[in-house]
Formats: structure tokens, C-alpha cells, sequence
């Protein structure tokens, strides 16, 4: 009976063709759902990643912050013991900054500090050495395998660079301009030194330079190494 045979033939390749959409609509479908997944997957991890730089930034500044700062600082005093190297690092902080606030009021105070952060980032190498903010008005470089006579070279270099921004203070009593004070420690730590001795260290050398004058650095050498 060829009429049936013709019907079963047409019905039967109807069939197939419609099987074969079928598969092949559900092999395209799974393809571009893949294709979704692994663009959600990147984006949630762009995310991820720019959430991690966000919490390791100061959102003012855009330096490293004081938990981007503690972490480097470990690692870098961590290898510093083992490989018997020296560390420098070195404590800033602005003088007379409330009596710029108080002139220019709050809004060229960030600014200022804005300034500041660009020239000091500027004198790191942003490898191993970082400026971070300490916090308010205060930033503290870290300056790993750098000896006491390079870190005074980079200290009278921040110095410069600041007074060179020539951003004007009305009320300054020792300077036309913006200045900073410094204070500056090198050390090879031993396993049994304290970090936070050493980071103290440099607070009080800052504190010396702001009894001193201000508008300097003051620097010392731990552990009475000749380095
Ligand atoms: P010194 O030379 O002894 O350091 O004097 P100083 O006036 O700089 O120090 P003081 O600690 O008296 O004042 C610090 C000022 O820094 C006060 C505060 O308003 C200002 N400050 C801290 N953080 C910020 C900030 O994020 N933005 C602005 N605009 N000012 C800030
Ligand atoms: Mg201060
Ligand atoms: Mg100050």
C-alpha cells in the first residue's frame, strides 16, 4: 500500500526532524544557561574582589588602611626576623592640621589630606614599601630591606615633596605652608621583638619632633645594630 507506506514515511521523517529540534533547541538552551552561570560567576567574583580592595582602602585617601596596613606590616616584619634584614618605617603626621580646619574649614582639610596621600604614595615603590593612614591626620610608611641611612634619605625626600606641594597654611606658627613631622626607626628585629614596640618606637620619635619644632624628622636605630 504505497499511500500508507508515503504517510508512514512523511510521519516517521516528521518525527526525526521534530526529535532533532527538540534535542537541539535543548543542547543550545544548556549552552547559553552555561554560558549565564559562568558570567554570574565572574561578576560575583569581580565583586568579591573589588569588596576586598574596598575594605583594605581608605575610602578618603584611597591608601592602604589600618587592616591592609597591619596585615603588610606582619609579613614584612615576619621576613625581616628570618632573613635578618632591616626594616624602616616611618610615622608622619600633619602640623598644626586643626588650625588648617579651623581656617580653611573641613572640606580643604580633606583635600589637604588628599594631597598629602598622592605625594607620599608617590615616594613608595608600591611593591613591598606602602603608605597607609594611620588615621585622622596620621600615615605610617612601611619600608622593608631599607637601611637607617636610606630611610633618613626618603624622610628629608617626604619633607621636600610636602613643603613642595606649597599648599598655603594661614594659620601655621612655624611655615607659610603645609608641613609634616616624622618620626623614623630602623631595625633587624630578633624573633623575640615586639612589632608594636617597634611601630611605639616610631610614635615617640614623632613625638620628639613635634617637641623639637616640628617640620623635621627625629630617627632611631633599635637594638643598637650597626646597619
Ligand atoms: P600638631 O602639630 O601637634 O600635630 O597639631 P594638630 O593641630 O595637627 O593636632 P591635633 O591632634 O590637635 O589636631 C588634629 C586635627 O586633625 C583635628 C581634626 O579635626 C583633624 N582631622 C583628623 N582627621 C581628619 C579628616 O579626615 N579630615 C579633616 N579635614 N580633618 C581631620
Ligand atoms: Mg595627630
Ligand atoms: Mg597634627
Amino acid at each position: 500500500d504505497w499511500t500508507y507506506l508515503i504517510h508512514t514515511y512523511i510521519f516517521s521523517s516528521f518525527l526525526g526532524m521534530s526529535l532533532c529540534y527538540v534535542i537541539d533547541r535543548q543542547h543550545r538552551e544548556n549552552y547559553l544557561q552555561n554560558c549565564i552561570i559562568e558570567i554570574t560567576q565572574k561578576e560575583i567574583s569581580d565583586q568579591a574582589q573589588l569588596l576586598e580592595e574596598l575594605s583594605l582602602l581608605d575610602p578618603l585617601t584611597g591608601l592602604a588602611n589600618r587592616r591592609y596596613l597591619n596585615r603588610i606590616l606582619e609579613a614584612e616584619w615576619t621576613l625581616a626576623i628570618k632573613q635578618q634584614e632591616p626594616i624602616s618605617i616611618i610615622m608622619l603626621d600633619i602640623d598644626y592640621f586643626k588650625n588648617y580646619n579651623d581656617s580653611l574649614g573641613h572640606i580643604s582639610g580633606d583635600s589637604c589630606l588628599q594631597s598629602i596621600a598622592v605625594a607620599l604614595k608617590n615616594i613608595t615603590n608600591n611593591h613591598s614599601e606602602i603608605a597607609a593612614r594611620y588615621g585622622g591626620e596620621e600615615f605610617l610608611l612601611v619600608f622593608p630591606q631599607t637601611s637607617k641611612e636610606k630611610a633618613e634619605e626618603i624622610a628629608n625626600l617626604i619633607l621636600y615633596s610636602i613643603k613642595n606641594l606649597e599648599i598655603k597654611h594661614p594659620n601655621s606658627p612655624i611655615c607659610t605652608n603645609i608641613t609634616v613631622s616624622l618620626g623614623v626607626v630602623t631595625t633587624i628585629p630578633k624573633p623575640n621583638d615586639l612589632l608594636h614596640e617597634f611601630i611605639e618606637e616610631a610614635d615617640k620619635k614623632l613625638y620628639d619632633a613635634k617637641k623639637l619644632g616640628r617640620n623635621q624628622y627625629q630617627i632611631s636605630q633599635q637594638n643598637n645594630v650597626i646597619i
